[in-house]
């Protein structure tokens, strides 16, 4: 089984300071975003790469193999142009959606979560979260703590995220594109089923630029 991936790679990079898209910000001598391409590669249920760039840079995006698609205002814009390729020719059935700025993504935490959406027909989608290791807290409107969550009962989300193409097109039509941070959230507040497959620490996110030498560290010892 083969299952088109899309990578989002059209944000900014405000957050990373860089003076350009974080995607193409370099990262242990290839672009940030090469590093996820290449996981989805050599994940062997994957067999289109589309990844989502900023508005007139797809001249930058030089990754043999790749389609490249125009992103948007936000990121669920973004993922949202990256399914009208994906779809063009036809519905796929599954699709795996995959944040540039997590370089670190492993091709078997890709293949385990396509299978385990595949595989489980009651989910609507299938997303990577790492165990919550610390202590989280509610803040009220004057900044104080008003509560302590229930650590047992969290997990810290990530991508990649599989999701059944046509639960992910019916939730965004309905959702509220503006104010997703990820798509599985549109996929929950539409009633959908979201299973969570265990994932490691190590698959961060590049934000900061501090990230970018943790990231560097993580994948010498990967490679
Ligand atoms: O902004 P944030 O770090 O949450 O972005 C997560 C991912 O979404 C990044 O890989 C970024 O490139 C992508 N993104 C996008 N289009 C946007 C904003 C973010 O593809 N308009």
């Amino acid at each position: 089984m083969g299952v088109p991936a899309l990578i989002v790679a059209a944000g900014s990079g405000e957050r990373l300071g860089a003076g350009g898209p974080k995607a193409l910000v370099e990262l242990a001598g290839r672009p940030l975003y090469a590093w996820s391409v290449d996981a989805f590669r050599k994940a062997t249920h994957v067999d289109r790469i589309f990844v989502a760039v900023p508005p007139g840079k797809a001249g930058f995006f030089t990754e043999p193999g790749i389609i490249t698609v125009e992103g948007g205002e936000t990121r669920s814009h973004s993922v949202a142009n990256g399914l009208a390729a994906i779809t063009a020719d036809g519905d796929p059935g599954i699709v795996v959606v995959h944040d540039a700025a997590r370089p670190l993504v492993s091709p078997a935490l890709i293949d385990a979560a396509v299978i385990g959406l595949d595989s489980d027909t009651e989910l609507h989608a299938l997303i990577a979260a790492a165990p919550m290791t610390d202590t989280v807290k509610r803040l009220g409107d004057e900044g104080l703590v008003v509560e302590t969550l229930d650590r047992s009962e969290l997990v810290a989300v990530q991508t990649p995220q599989v999701f059944r193409v046509a639960s992910l097109l019916e939730a965004a039509a309905s959702g509220d594109l503006a104010a997703a941070t990820d798509d599985a959230s549109l996929v929950e507040a539409a009633g959908g089923a979201v299973g969570v497959i265990e994932s490691s620490s190590g698959n961060i996110k590049v934000t900061v630029p501090g990230d970018l030498e943790l990231a560097a560290h993580l994948l010498e010892r990967t490679r």
